[in-house]
């Protein structure tokens, strides 16, 4: 029987897109979304910044400033939002795209990554690469041997074990601190990267045999749902030849959309109100916020928690003499301060043509670099790729994030400490910025940390049986991925076995 009233606890994008799809998809169904904040979107976060001495508007991002087109979900959510007028494209053959960069700790200025054949021969980290990949292809298969290791390992010990300690921690920390904010020691290799994963083990131990074996390989089984089935009107056709991609008015355009849909939608509700516990009752269950009184508890016959998974154990209550769920506080997560720029220079006096440089974890305690500069995961050069977000192409606009495995400075961050650092590593000096703008989010991106998916098939398992009875579904960043794709997929999917 289809539910009767669904509470979504959560309005950031993973709740968002449940709630919508939900809504769809049960249209008789009541739903209520429950958000504390006084704004949707959760980290997504874009402001638009007027620049008085310019005449013009930069659009700034706390949170999350690039998708790619490789999820189904986010561009069937594209086409269903009519969204597509508001996508801002970058080509695949954009130096935004084919550029990307490194700063190694300890040496000067930037290193470009190898994207073709002229940039193998100028990279100085392409002797790296080479040797690793030779080293994973040729090597035996070499997984642990205790049932432990193999069911799953850090990214560090991964990529050391097929490619080299070298390559792990160049190539595989810069990854980690750019897509997690994370140390590549602690984060599980399978729940981070499960595609490197599953290569490998198609590839009898080895990733590169993976690749190269590939056309000879039997075709791999889609696990999700057929792709017949998404609505992607000609939204995947739009988007061909795209390495990444925004919108016009930053990735809020996305949660924006959501919002004002669900907002047309009959039977949905948006509560800006916080909740404060939840408990299975015999008839489903007990929603309480922070601004009902416990006579005014909502019933449901549903839920779907997309609230961080450290917030949905404070709030649930074990008065129904449920069991805890479990491994809800399991993994840490990364905080990050997020620090933009604007300079009224054009990008080519500012950086090299680009998407931007991630930086590794130092090779020892002599190469590790001191003050803010210990403190710094990256830096993206926002006007390569979204420069028609702002109203002039004589702006620059770039974004450094610091934090992360690294404590920032107790003092917070000294804007002239950290301008004398990009100067350095962008080896020139930079004008002083018309704008800087900085933003500490805490606890902002979920670490999946070793054994984190056996952890979740545990977590799913309690959920199908007694009192939960199928009837809660947890997902969001902490579940599944983190990234916005990995989010919409998941809120896509909630409810799917309520039919
Ligand atoms: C700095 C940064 C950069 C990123 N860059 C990218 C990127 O470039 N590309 C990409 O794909 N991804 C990126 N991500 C990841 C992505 O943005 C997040 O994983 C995603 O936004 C998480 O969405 P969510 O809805 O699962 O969680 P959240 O955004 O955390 O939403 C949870 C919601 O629950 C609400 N809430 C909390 N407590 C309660 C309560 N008691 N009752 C009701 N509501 C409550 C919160 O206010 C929030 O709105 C980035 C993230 C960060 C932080």
């Amino acid at each position: 029987m289809p539910p009767t009233h669904v509470a979504v606890l959560g309005g950031g994008i993973t709740g968002l897109t449940s709630a919508f799809h939900l809504a769809r998809r049960f249209p008789k169904t009541q739903i209520t979304v429950f958000e504390s904040n006084n704004r949707l979107g959760g980290w997504v976060r874009s402001q638009r910044k007027k620049i008085e001495q310019n005449k013009a508007s930069v659009l700034l991002e706390s949170g999350p400033r690039t998708l790619r087109p490789n999820s189904k979900a986010l561009l069937e959510l594209i086409n269903l939002l009519n969204l597509k007028p508001h996508v801002l494209k970058t080509s695949t053959s954009a130096p935004a795209a084919k550029n990307r960069f490194l700063h190694i700790p300890g040496s000067q200025g930037l290193s470009i990554l190898p994207s073709s054949l002229s940039t193998l021969f100028k990279s100085p980290v392409s002797s790296l690469l080479v040797g690793s990949v030779l080293k994973d292809l040729i090597r035996p298969p070499n997984r642990g041997q205790s049932s432990k290791e193999e069911e799953d390992e850090s990214v560090d010990s991964f990529l050391s074990r097929r490619f080299g300690d070298d390559f792990a921690r160049v190539m595989g920390s810069a990854l980690v601190h750019g897509v997690y904010a994370a140390d590549s020691r602690i984060l599980s290799i399978r729940s981070a990267f499960p595609s490197l994963w599953k290569a490998h083990i198609r590839g009898t131990g080895s990733v590169a045999r993976s690749m190269v074996l590939r056309p000879f390989l039997p075709k791999e089984k889609d696990e999700g749902t057929p792709k017949a089935e998404y609505e992607f009107g000609d939204t995947e056709e739009f988007m061909k030849g795209v390495s990444v991609f925004s919108f016009v008015n930053g990735i809020q355009d996305l949660t924006t959309g959501l919002a004002k849909r669900l907002d047309e939608m009959p039977n949905v509700a948006i509560k800006n109100d916080g909740v404060s516990s939840l408990e299975p009752t015999t008839g489903g269950f007990a929603v309480c916020s922070i601004t009902l009184d416990s006579s005014q508890v909502a019933e449901t016959s549903h839920v779907v928690s997309a609230l961080p998974l450290p917030i949905l154990s404070k709030v649930l209550t074990n008065e129904g003499g449920a069991p805890p769920l479990p491994h809800l506080t399991s993994n840490p997560s990364s905080s990050v301060t997020v620090v933009n720029f604007v300079f009224d220079s054009p990008p080519d006096d500012i950086h090299p043509a680009g998407f931007g440089y991630l930086i590794p974890r130092p090779s020892d305690s002599n190469s590790s670099p001191r003050g803010i500069e210990s403190c710094m995961l990256g830096t993206v050069f926002d006007s390569s790729s979204l420069a028609a977000q702002d109203s002039s192409p004589t702006l620059t606009k770039l974004t450094v994030m610091l934090g992360g495995p690294h404590p920032l400075p107790k003092d917070g961050v000294s804007i002239p400490e950290l301008l004398s650092v990009l100067s350095s590593h962008l080896q020139r000096k930079l004008p002083e910025p018309i704008l800087s703008n900085v933003r500490v989010q805490r606890d902002c991106i979920p670490i999946p940390t070793v054994g984190h998916w056996k952890r979740m098939k545990e977590l799913k398992e309690t959920l199908s049986a007694d009192p939960w009875r199928g009837k809660m579904e947890v997902i969001g960043a902490g579940v599944g991925g983190v990234s916005i794709g990995d989010c919409i997929e998941a809120g896509r999917n909630a409810g799917r076995a309520w039919l």
